[in-house]
């Protein structure tokens, strides 16, 4: 096995370990390959070890590795996406992880309508209220759901949370915790045009607990291609 997919079957053994803790299989967990600076080549060769899924957090990284690489993948747009970029990305994602406003919810609502697609989306929230980081606070989101809820060209598939970086995930794990309650209030609410079938969260240095909280989707770089530089 080369160096790339030992690394990756041991974050899946990883994940996999972590959905036992918390009562899951493995398949119920999705496994999104953060490929931000990684090279196109090297991104063939994870796909080869089975990764399925690309996150990438900026457009233009996005489509210039999309023109190479295309469809047999699905492309995940995970960082804070700027209005004026929705129209380069609307087309190609499988999923936005990153919304967080109204002006944004607006144009990729307009775009999706007129490629006659709905685009599924994941509303950020930023539970640990850090000003460096985008997304709304927990008591915005139903509010905005409620906005956004009838727009044809959006699909709510759930939220998303990037959890303040430390050495020690056990700190964050009240964080990853209010994140798995506000979507289990919200799903509770049965909000047509609203589901809660995912909950992105969880990068290399705190997968594990992101899981044990709830996480069916989590966002791995460096474990899988290294310290980026
Ligand atoms: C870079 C990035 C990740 C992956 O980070 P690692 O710590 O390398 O796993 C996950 N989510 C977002 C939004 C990112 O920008």
């Amino acid at each position: 096995m080369g160096e790339l997919a030992a690394r990756i079957a041991a974050v899946k053994e990883r994940i996999a370990a972590a959905a036992a803790r918390s009562g899951r299989e493995p398949e119920e967990i999705e496994l999104i390959a953060v490929t931000k600076t990684v090279e196109v080549p090297r991104i063939r060769e994870a796909i080869v070890a089975g990764i399925t899924c690309l996150g990438e957090n900026r457009v233009q990284e996005l489509t210039a590795k999309y023109r190479e690489i295309g469809q047999e993948v699905e492309w995940h747009l995970i960082g804070h996406l700027q209005t004026n970029k929705v129209k380069y990305i609307v087309d190609k994602v499988a999923l936005v992880h990153s919304l967080d406003r109204l002006s944004l919810a607006r144009e990729l609502n307009k775009r999706a309508l007129a490629c006659e697609r709905a685009v599924p989306v994941l509303v950020q929230v930023n539970i640990a209220e850090e000003e460096s980081k985008f997304g709304l606070h927990q008591d915005e989101v139903l509010p905005f759901l409620k906005q956004i809820q009838s727009m044809d060209g959006l699909k709510v598939q759930g939220l998303m949370t990037i959890a303040p970086f430390t050495e020690e995930p056990e700190t964050v794990r009240p964080v990853f915790r209010a994140l798995s309650r506000l979507a289990g209030e919200i799903a509770d609410l049965g909000l047509p045009g609203v589901e809660m079938r995912y909950l992105s969260m969880g990068m290399t240095n705190d997968f594990e607990v992101a899981i044990e909280e709830g996480a069916n989707m989590v966002r791995i770089g460096s474990a899988i291609f290294g310290e980026r530089s």
